[in-house]
């Protein structure tokens, strides 16, 4: 079997996973840090939106989910970028070794809570490999989480710092930190394709806190492609927005908004502490409450 036939039936097929990782370990790919023969999902990495389609349709499970993010190299553009940013680094971080890929979701699968953010920063879960880890949008999110009694402490540097999630799953729209902070649309529509297995496979979810528009947007897609109810007129983004997406025989999923935790947002007043815990805590409230 060649490899684009073993990449092909290993996204249908899980019991073809082992075969297509050694055709494609014994492919052409030269071996080094950001390498595509690195694979951390067991199954050739997608290269193409049809690829992330078939192979988040096909995972079985959450960690099947997130080694087969951690894998894509789909949108050229941020795949560039983020391998870019890995190599070069900050002058800070210039004896870290980067992890330059996407970043998968993080937290508590059985949780009713998805705290749903924009994508990775490049110093910050491009650096570290885990979302809104060693960044200051992670400093402000971590800490409301921690104050509402979501993780087991107030500070996210390192992808080993001990961080647990009790409550809630934390993950980002885009999964590749973009130039600028800003995905593309058409990067946004590719990646979509992970959050949408990401939600299938947390079977409680009741709430969804979205932090920003971008994630407002993106989530509200998510429902019309998995078949739930939207409003009309569009549900529109602001800190404290409300929209509940009605699902087919289970109850709606509650979506919040608040403003995103940037530094452009929280060093100017926009957002401030008292604003974040009173969103973080009414998701917490909502999913607690939330009918089985
Ligand atoms: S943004 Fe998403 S679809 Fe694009 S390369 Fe990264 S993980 Fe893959």
């Amino acid at each position: 079997m060649d490899a684009p036939a073993a990449e092909e039936q290993a996204a249908h097929d899980p019991a073809a996973e082992d075969q297509a990782a050694e055709v494609r370990a014994a492919g052409d790919d030269a071996p080094g840090p950001f390498a595509p023969g690195r694979l951390l999902g067991g199954v050739p990495a997608a290269t193409s939106a049809a690829g992330v389609r078939r192979r988040a349709a096909a995972a079985p499970d959450v960690p099947a989910l997130d080694a087969r993010v951690s894998d894509c190299r789909a949108c050229p553009r941020l795949v560039a970028w983020r391998e870019e940013v890995a190599r070069t680094r900050r002058r800070a971080y210039r004896d870290q070794e980067y992890w330059g890929r996407p970043i998968p979701g993080f937290g508590d699968v059985a949780s009713r809570l998805l705290v749903l953010g924009l994508a990775p920063a490049a110093h910050g879960g491009n650096r570290t490999g885990r979302v809104f880890t060693g960044d200051r949008s992670g400093d402000w999110i971590f800490a409301a989480l921690h104050r509402a009694g979501l993780v087991n402490q107030p500070t996210s540097t390192a992808s080993d710092d001990g961080l647990v999630a009790h409550g809630a799953r934390i993950a980002a729209a885009v999964r590749c930190a973009p130039p600028d902070n800003a995905p593309l649309p058409v990067e946004r529509d590719t990646c979509a394709p992970w959050l949408d297995r990401e939600v299938v496979l947390m079977p409680d979810l009741a709430v969804v806190l979205a932090l920003g528009g971008f994630a407002w947007q993106s989530a509200l897609g998510l429902a019309r492609r998995a078949g739930w109810s939207v409003p009309r007129p569009a549900p529109v983004f602001g800190h404290g927005a409300r929209a509940d997406l009605g699902r087919p025989g289970a109850a709606p999923v509650v979506l919040l908004g608040s403003y995103h935790v940037s530094q452009q947002n929280t060093s100017t007043g926009r957002l401030t502490e008292p604003m974040l815990d009173v969103v973080v805590g009414r998701a917490r409230d909502l999913a607690a409450a939330a009918p089985r």
